[in-house]
């Protein structure tokens, strides 16, 4: 894994543009550049944890307030009729970006399993 920042510590520096829905002192939400949705939004944390292995104890309460954004914003979108939240992880688990983030997906009936 490089030690260059990634995309998304760009954003949250403001050096990479972003259409953000909403953020506060924990993190930051904005809609994905490819969205595999109708809605399809990213919640992330501004403390950069790599993937879901990387959180320690003392993040217990940042990933639930993830959690908990997520759910706001999905509900801001007006995704009043359910949604899906996804955390890939690693390789297989198609990683692309090793900032955790959580994806907001809603607007459609979406399939199950995932591929
Ligand atoms: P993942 O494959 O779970 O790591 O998801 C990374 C997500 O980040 C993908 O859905 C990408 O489309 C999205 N993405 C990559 N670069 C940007 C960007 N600059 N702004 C918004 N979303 C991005």
């Amino acid at each position: 894994m490089s030690d260059e920042p990634t995309i998304f510590q760009k954003i949250i520096e403001g050096e990479v543009p972003a259409d953000i829905v909403y953020e506060d002192e924990q993190c930051i939400a904005f809609y994905d550049v490819n969205p595999q949705a109708p809605t399809h939004i990213l919640v992330i944390p501004r403390k950069p944890i790599p993937t879901i292995d990387d959180v320690e104890p003392d993040d217990e309460a940042l990933i639930g307030h993830l959690f908990r954004v997520a759910s706001k914003v999905a509900h801001d979108e007006g995704l009043d009729n359910g949604y899906r939240t996804v955390i890939n992880c690693g390789d297989d688990g198609q990683q692309t970006v090793y900032h955790l983030h959580v994806h907001v997906l809603g607007g459609r009936e979406l399939q199950w399993p995932p591929g």
